[in-house]
């Protein structure tokens, strides 16, 4: 058996995503190079790496998506392969093929399956052939209103025009009516131009309160299986929230089902390493194909809490030409993972992105729970990059039980100084309808109460303060020998940091 390269891996990434992948790199013994623009000077992960170059100013076109600086990059740091983590140029087909040309591994699928998944309308095209479900639809790209209209006809309202290039649900708009279709398809043709610098667009059959459920794929050089699947229904303006494994209404036949279809699905391209098949889960069980993610997902922790794996040492093992160690045979889910995206939204600024130095974090800790943060005490928060700032994951025996862990470790989690989603995780876990799992996709619209600030928020922002002033007293008194507050003062301090933390508790 040949030896598998010892690989030095130029992260093109940031945040928590590229601190996940130098973990993995570093646990499979392998070198990491970090890159960074000048907004991410002092971020976590450019210390992580074993070196750091910088690439560029703040703004993306002018650092993390420049395919030229992050090729000198990896020359100068003498890089043998490229981790796109997920965004920026991770589904960027001309990127995995430049880090090709460079004669450097691309840590991913091939540029021709990228290309493939990257177009909605071909990938349907090959699905379909490959007998994968999809959602009714156009074939084709529309090319006028009225063949647009006839189409919709024939499909029944309501239906989804869908931009071609589409990503992170831009260029859509659902059609209720077809007096509406018209506007709808110019509205969405020209969000696509502007998101993706192409404006074709198609339709789908829009399926009223499915669920989202995903299949995880990993395929090396001889097999291609499934690792179960994830629900990510808890979305906002199409954006995941919170994801869980397994997925309340998936059933061991089901899952094989699905399974089996994100593995043809992956097959028909020629997929290797890991992607995701993500699906529409009808209430009447049935599943449609909506697209292939082909890179390493934002919520893949949960997967690999309930299957015992680590989706990224994968990752780099098949690129390096290794067998993926999961053995063969059916993967069974054990008990329950949940994960909370922490964004730096403000719920007092409807929800839009909020920007300032973190002054202190405290990270919840304890059994079952992991953190996987980009940011630390002292962190800036910038609106250049996406507002996700960590995640929050937390595994149990059971569903129920993975609610509670989850509630006790929001309480723990202390973030001051830039406002962010929390209070919502805290107001969903604590919903009666998401107990009982009876999610969709539309669960955030009809729920909007659980989106919006609400009067306990003040107990949280006060744990917040109570929180901050005690490790500023801890910090303060460790260099200058003397608190910077009145014992009087730390002692009410205290007592209703004890009195918040008791009430959370009991909540
Ligand atoms: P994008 O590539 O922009 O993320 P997707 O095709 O993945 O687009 O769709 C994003 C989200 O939009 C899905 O997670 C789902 O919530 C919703 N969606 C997409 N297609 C349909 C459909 N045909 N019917 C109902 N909802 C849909």
């Amino acid at each position: 058996m040949t030896v598998p390269p010892r690989w030095r891996v130029l992260v093109a990434n940031r945040g928590e995503i590229a601190l996940r992948i130098m973990r993995a790199c570093r646990d499979e013994g392998l070198e990491t190079v970090a890159v960074y623009s000048d907004a991410d000077r002092h971020a976590p992960f450019v210390r992580a790496a074993d070196q750091a170059i910088r690439i560029g100013p703040p703004a993306p076109a002018d650092s993390y998506l420049r395919i030229d600086a992050l090729l000198a990059a990896a020359a100068e740091s003498g890089a043998d392969a490229v981790h796109p983590g997920y965004g920026f140029l991770s589904e960027r087909a001309a990127f995995a093929q430049a880090v090709a040309d460079a004669g450097l591994s691309f840590v991913g699928p091939s540029a021709a399956a990228i290309a493939a998944m990257g177009d909605k309308t071909s990938a349907r095209r090959l699905m379909a052939a490959a007998g994968v479900p999809i959602v009714p639809g156009s074939a084709d790209t529309l090319s006028d209103s009225d063949a647009a209209a006839a189409i919709a006809a024939g499909i029944g309202f309501p239906v989804l025009v869908k931009a071609v290039a589409g990503g992170g649900g831009k260029g859509m708009r659902v059609v209720r009516h077809p007096r509406e279709l018209g506007a709808a398809l110019t509205a969405a043709s020209r969000e696509a131009v502007k998101a993706f610098g192409d404006g074709r667009v198609y339709l789908e059959k829009y399926i009223e309160r499915p669920r989202h459920v995903e299949i995880q794929i990993l395929a090396d050089h001889q097999r291609t299986i499934h690792v179960g699947e994830r629900e990510c229904s808890i979305q906002r303006r199409h954006q995941k929230l919170v994801e869980e494994a397994p997925s309340v209404a998936v059933t061991p036949a089901l899952r094989e089902r699905m399974g089996a279809a994100a593995i043809a699905a992956a097959r028909a391209v020629g997929y290797r390493g890991a992607g995701t098949c993500e699906f529409l889960l009808g209430a009447d069980g049935e599943f449609y194909f909506l697209e292939m993610n082909t890179r390493i997902q934002v919520e893949h922790p949960v997967t690999e809490a309930v299957y015992g794996v680590d989706l990224v040492r994968e990752q780099l093992r098949i690129a390096r030409g290794m067998p993926m160690s999961i053995p063969d045979g059916p993967v069974t889910p054990r008990g329950w993972a949940i994960e909370c995206r922490i964004t730096s939204e403000d719920p007092a600024n409807g929800l839009l992105p909020s920007a300032g130095t973190i002054t202190w974090i405290r990270a919840p800790a304890g059994p079952g729970v992991r953190w996987e943060s980009g940011v630390e005490s002292g962190s800036e928060v910038t609106l250049f990059y996406d507002s996700m700032l960590a995640k929050l994951i937390v595994h149990a025996a059971d569903r129920p039980r993975a609610i509670d862990v989850m509630q006790r470790a929001l309480a723990e989690l202390v973030l001051v100084g830039v406002a962010t989603n929390i209070p919502f995780h805290r107001r969903l876990l604590a919903d009666l309808d998401f107990a009982t799992g009876a999610i969709d996709i539309q669960f955030l619209e009809r729920r909007a109460d659980l989106l919006l600030p609400a009067d306990d928020d003040a107990t949280t922002t006060r744990l917040a303060i109570v929180a901050a002033l005690l490790a500023e007293e801890r910090r303060v008194s460790r260099r200058t020998g003397s608190p910077p507050v009145s014992t009087g003062d730390l002692n009410v301090a205290r007592s209703a940091w004890r009195d918040t933390a008791r009430r959370d508790a009991l909540r």
